[in-house]
């Protein structure tokens, strides 16, 4: 692999079964540097036949891997950490161009990852299960937790490192096998990369395998393939809500991690700097493309005018463009049929419907200045939709319980309340529906507790110490 500072790397990014590289059946295909437009590397898309091999490889690979002790499987995936953490000048270098992310971007990508693999690696040795009361005189009852066998895993392209990992890495520590196929924008930081490292560091043969392939091939053909025991996916909420409707058909668990029109609230009491810095920060972070991005900005009037003053006095001087070439705060957006998706289908009709543009509005290419629009009521498609680009929309409210009823008319993953009073905060969390609410905050990291849970099933065993009588007629006598 060339250095990564001449930014010449070429990839391929190849299947991966049974410990092996091998090419995919179909055509190499372009990865795109993003900024650049040039080629990074090469990827095709796996077929039938190796998605069928590669659940199989893993089946066949899983019980001699959940019968290995817990040392062991600790020591795999603190290696499996350390190989990641000994290219991380190329990694960092990659999810750039990979991403078209910044190099906080890159680095919080890549870091998240490492911890992951490392607080894994402590979560298997810590807990297999417990011990329950004695519901029956003698009788000793245990809860273990058992892997669930093969999970096939399938990742968006915003973080694709982390976002496999966050599947991958605690999979592995309980004991599970893993079908990757990450997405076709990003198959080398979120598929090759992490199966060279697993291979480096002795995860074994066929326990893990990578798919790379578009959605509707190689994805589509590994949700449904029977041989999975959960499916994991995230992504959209369109592809979220088929494989929801298929695992339940077949009776088969599914986790779906899916997208939101996340809000972000100002009350009347609010410290506007605070909330203008936090603002930008969390809709424009990687260009607004998190499912945790701010799309909906709710401000009482009081401080509408000082808020969007705020915000837009900050944005004019942000710099966007090649975040591996240039000094930039934002880098581009993904392609260009994202940028139309939310340009062209959400921006343009809401300024035609009214909204007015305060800042920005205008593209390069693929590079978007970020934009504030203001009058944007709830009704206007900007509201209405998951943006996923820099763009901050600011409707106005006239009451707290306005903006918390506007709040809860979309589906939302985690949103954000300020104000200068953090009891006042809390109470109006508690009544936010999302499962994440910060009150004068953004975002915060996964956490890392309940994934035992999420990753292996409960079986009880029950052990009788004492003999029992049972009744006189099952006695035979
Ligand atoms: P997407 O659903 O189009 O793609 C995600 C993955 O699914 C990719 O690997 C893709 O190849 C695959 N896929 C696409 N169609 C498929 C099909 N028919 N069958 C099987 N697999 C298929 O989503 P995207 O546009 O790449 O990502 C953006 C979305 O992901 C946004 O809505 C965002 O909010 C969401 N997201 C959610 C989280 C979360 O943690 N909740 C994190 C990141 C992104």
């Amino acid at each position: 692999m060339s250095s990564p500072s001449t930014g010449a790397a070429q990839y391929t990014a190849e299947v991966y079964i049974g410990g092996r590289f091998e090419p995919p059946a179909s055509d190499w295909l372009p990865v795109l540097d993003k900024a650049a437009g040039q080629p990074l590397g090469r990827y095709g898309n796996a077929s039938a036949e190796q998605v069928d091999r590669a659940v199989a490889t893993a089946r066949r690979a899983q019980p001699e891997w959940a019968d290995t002790d817990a040392n062991t499987r600790c020591d795999v995936l603190r290696a499996f950490a350390a190989e990641l953490e000994r290219r991380r000048d190329e990694l960092l270098t990659l999810i750039i161009r990979e991403t078209g992310g910044t190099a906080e971007k890159a680095d919080e990508e890549l870091g998240q990852s490492i911890n992951q693999l490392l607080n894994s690696a402590t979560q298997l040795t810590e807990n297999a299960g417990s011990i329950l009361p004695p519901y029956k005189q003698g009788k000793m009852s245990l809860s273990r937790a058992v892997p669930l066998g093969v999970i096939g895993l399938i990742v968006p392209w915003n973080y694709p490192m982390s976002l496999a990992m966050r599947a991958l890495a605690p999979g592995l520590a309980y004991g599970n096998a893993v079908v990757l196929k990450p997405a076709e924008l990003t198959p080398i930081a979120g598929g090759q990369v992490l199966a060279e490292a697993a291979h480096a560091a002795g995860v074994p043969h066929g326990l893990f395998a990578v798919l790379p392939g578009d959605g509707p091939t190689t994805g589509s053909t590994l949700y449904h393939h029977p041989g999975l025991d959960l499916i994991h996916f995230t992504g959209s909420f369109e592809v979220g809500a088929a494989i929801t409707e298929y695992a339940g058909r077949v009776g088969k668990p599914a986790v779906t991690e899916l997208g939101g029109d996340n809000a972000f609230v100002v009350l009347d009491d609010a410290d506007v700097d605070q909330a203008a810095s936090c603002a930008l920060w969390t809709s424009l972070w990687y260009q607004g493309q998190t499912c945790i991005s701010a799309g909906r900005h709710i401000v009482h009037r009081s401080v509408a005018d000082a808020y969007t003053e705020a915000v837009v006095e900050r944005v004019r001087k942000l710099r966007v463009g090649d975040p591996l070439r240039d000094t930039v705060d934002l880098g581009p957006v993904i392609t260009a049929g994202q940028l139309a998706r939310f340009h062209e289908g959400l921006v343009e009709p809401s300024i035609a419907a009214g909204a007015k543009v305060a800042v920005g509005g205008g593209h390069d290419g693929l590079f978007y200045q970020p934009t504030v629009l203001t009058d944007v009521t709830a009704d206007m498609p900007i509201f209405r939709e998951e943006t996923f680009g820099p763009v901050m929309p600011i409707t106005v409210v006239d009451s707290e319980a306005e903006a918390l009823e506007l709040v809860n008319r979309h589906r939302t993953l985690m949103n954000s309340v300020f104000t200068g009073d953090p009891l006042r905060g809390y109470a109006f969390a508690q009544r936010v529906a999302s499962n994440e609410v910060h009150v004068n905050d953004g975002y915060a990291r996964h956490g890392g507790e309940g994934q035992l849970a999420s990753y292996t099933r409960r079986q009880w065993i029950g052990v009788q110490t004492t003999p029992v009588t049972y009744p006189t007629w099952a006695q035979g006598s």
